[in-house]
C-alpha cells in the first residue's frame, strides 16, 4: 500500500524558506519541462527526525542534467556541476545549501500476461535501491501536487517503530557499505537494527563480504562513523558485531580502550569550549584512541588496509610514537612550561589532544591544556631586529637566542624587555664592540 499524504505544511515549518522556495521553482521546471521532480532520501527522512539537513537530494524522471540546466537557466545564486557518466548534477547554492539532483528513467516493461507495455513509475525503482526504508521517501515538487508524500516501501511505520530495515534480503551482499549506515543510523537517531536486518547483517559477517570492499570506500565508512555526534557506543555496536576485526584482525574493545575513548570525547569536548580556532580531524583522535592496542606494524597494517596514503600513514606512525613518548614524560611528574612545550610543539593538534586523553595525571592534562590556550600564544619581547642592534651578527645563533628566551619567558624567568636584554648579554656576552670591525 501506499500512503499519499500532503505534508507541505511540514515543509514550511522544517525547511527555512529560501528551501522551501528553491524545491517550489523546481516544481515549476518540471511541469514546463513535462517530468516529475521528487525530493528524495535523507532529506524527507529527517523532516520527521530531526530538521538541520543542508544536502538535499532530488530525483528527475527525465534527464537530471538538462533539468538542472534548465533550473540554473537566468539565476545567478548557485553554481553547476554535471557528472555525465552518472548523469546527475550538483547545484552548489552561494547560500551553502547544496542539491544532488539524479536521473530516473522511465522503465517499461512487457507486463507478464503479454497485455501492453507497463510503465513503471521509476522514482519507486531508484528508492528501491536504496539503502533502508527509512531512506525510501519521495516528496512531489510538481505543481498542484507539491508536498505529496509518498511512501512505497512503509518508511513512516518504520520511524515509528524506530527501526532501521533493508528492502531485500541481498542488500549487504550487494552493498556491503550499508552494514555500517545501518550501525550510523540506529546510534544516530536511537533506533534498533531489525530482527531480519540482523540475521543479514550476521550473513554478510560470515560470508565476509567485507573483503572486496575497497580500502577508500571502507574508512569512508569509518569516518563517518568517527564524524558522528556519539562516537563509542557505535563502536560497541561495531564490536558487538564483531566488526572491528574487519578493518584489522588485532582491533578490540577492551576495558582500556574503552576508557580511552571516553577520555578522547572529554577530551573533544573540553576542546569545543576552548574556543581554540583551529581545524580539527574530529576521526583521527577516535581512530588513535581506538588503535591504541595495537603495535606499530599492526597500525601500519591498519592503515594499509583503509588505504590511506604515505604522507598520512607516515603522519599517524611518527606522531603517534612522539605522543606516546610525551604521555610517558609528562605523566612523570609536572614538567617545567619550557619542556612541555618542547614535547608538544611538533606534534599535530589531534596527537596533542590525543596526549590529553591518554594521560591520567591532572597536572598532565593541565599541561597540554596550557599549551592549547596560552604557551602557543608567547613570544619573547626581543626580535631579529633587537638582536642585530645589540651586536649579534645574524646567523644560527638567532635561533638559539630566541628559543632560550621564549624558554625563559615561558618559565617566568623574564617579564620585561630589560630582563631579556641581561639574560641575553648574561648568557651569550656583549657584542657591543664586535660592531665596530
Ligand atoms: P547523512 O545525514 O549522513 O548525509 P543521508 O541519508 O543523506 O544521511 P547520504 O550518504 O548523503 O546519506 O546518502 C543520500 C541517500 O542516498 C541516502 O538517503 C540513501 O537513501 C542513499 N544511499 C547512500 N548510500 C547508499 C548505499 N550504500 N546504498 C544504498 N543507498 C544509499
Amino acid at each position: 500500500t501506499i500512503r499519499h499524504k500532503n505534508i507541505a505544511n511540514l515543509l514550511h515549518e522544517r525547511l527555512p524558506k529560501p528551501v522551501v522556495t528553491i524545491l517550489q521553482q523546481m516544481g515549476k521546471v518540471g511541469d514546463d519541462l513535462g517530468e516529475d521532480v521528487y525530493l528524495v532520501g535523507g532529506s524527507v527522512r529527517d523532516l520527521f527526525l530531526r530538521s538541520d539537513h543542508l544536502d538535499i537530494d532530488v530525483v528527475v524522471e527525465g534527464d537530471a542534467i538538462e533539468f538542472a540546466r534548465a533550473f540554473a537557466q537566468g539565476r545567478d545564486d548557485l553554481r553547476l556541476r554535471t557528472h555525465k557518466k552518472f548523469n546527475t548534477a550538483k547545484l552548489l547554492f552561494d547560500s551553502g545549501l547544496t542539491m544532488d539532483l539524479a536521473t530516473a528513467r522511465l522503465e517499461y516493461y512487457m507486463s507478464p500476461a503479454a497485455l501492453p507495455v507497463v510503465e513503471h513509475s521509476s522514482v519507486k525503482l531508484d528508492l528501491y535501491r536504496r539503502d533502508f526504508t527509512i531512506n525510501t521517501m519521495a516528496v512531489r515538487l510538481n505543481g498542484r501536487q507539491f508536498g505529496l508524500l509518498i511512501d512505497f516501501f512503509e518508511a513512516m511505520r518504520d520511524i515509528k517503530e524506530k527501526v532501521i530495515r533493508v528492502l531485500h534480503n541481498l542488500s549487504f551482499v550487494e552493498d556491503p557499505t550499508r552494514v555500517f549506515r545501518a550501525i550510523r543510523f540506529e546510534q544516530r537517531f536511537g533506533f534498533r537494527i531489525g530482527k531480519l536486518t540482523e540475521a543479514l547483517i550476521k550473513n554478510a559477517i560470515k560470508i565476509d563480504a567485507f573483503r572486496r570492499l575497497t580500502g577508500s570506500r571502507l574508512f569512508g565508512e569509518l569516518k563517518h562513523i568517527l564524524e558522528e555526534e556519539s562516537v563509542t557506543p557505535a563502536i560497541e555496536r561495531l564490536n558487538e558485531f564483531k566488526l572491528l576485526r574487519v578493518f584489522h584482525p588485532a582491533l578490540q574493545l577492551t576495558a582500556k580502550q574503552l576508557e580511552l575513548l571516553d577520555q578522547a570525547e572529554e577530551t573533544l569536548a573540553w576542546y569545543r569550549l576552548s574556543f581554540i580556532d583551529k581545524p580539527l580531524r574530529r576521526w583521527l583522535l577516535y581512530f588513535l584512541a581506538l588503535a591504541d592496542g595495537l603495535d606499530e606494524q599492526q597500525m601500519t597494517e591498519l592503515c594499509q588496509r583503509l588505504g590511506f596514503a604515505p604522507k598520512l600513514r607516515e603522519e599517524i606512525t611518527e606522531m603517534r610514537a612522539k605522543a606516546l613518548r610525551c604521555v610517558n614524560v609528562l605523566q612523570r611528574r609536572a614538567a617545567r612550561p619550557s619542556q612541555t612545550f618542547e614535547l608538544l610543539r611538533p606534534l599535530g593538534l589531534e596527537f596533542q589532544l590525543l596526549v590529553m586523553a591518554k594521560t591520567s595525571k591532572d597536572y598532565a592534562k593541565k599541561a597540554v591544556s596550557q599549551y592549547l590556550t596560552t604557551m602557543v600564544r608567547v613570544r619573547p619581547e626581543l626580535g631579529g631586529q633587537d638582536l642585530k642592534a645589540m651586536g649579534y651578527l645574524p646567523g644560527p645563533l638567532y635561533k638559539q637566542i630566541l628559543d632560550t628566551l621564549l624558554a625563559a619567558r615561558l618559565d617566568g624567568q623574564v617579564q620585561t624587555r630589560q630582563d631579556e636584554i641581561d639574560l641575553v648579554e648574561n648568557r651569550f656576552g656583549q657584542r657591543k664592540g664586535e660592531l665596530s670591525y
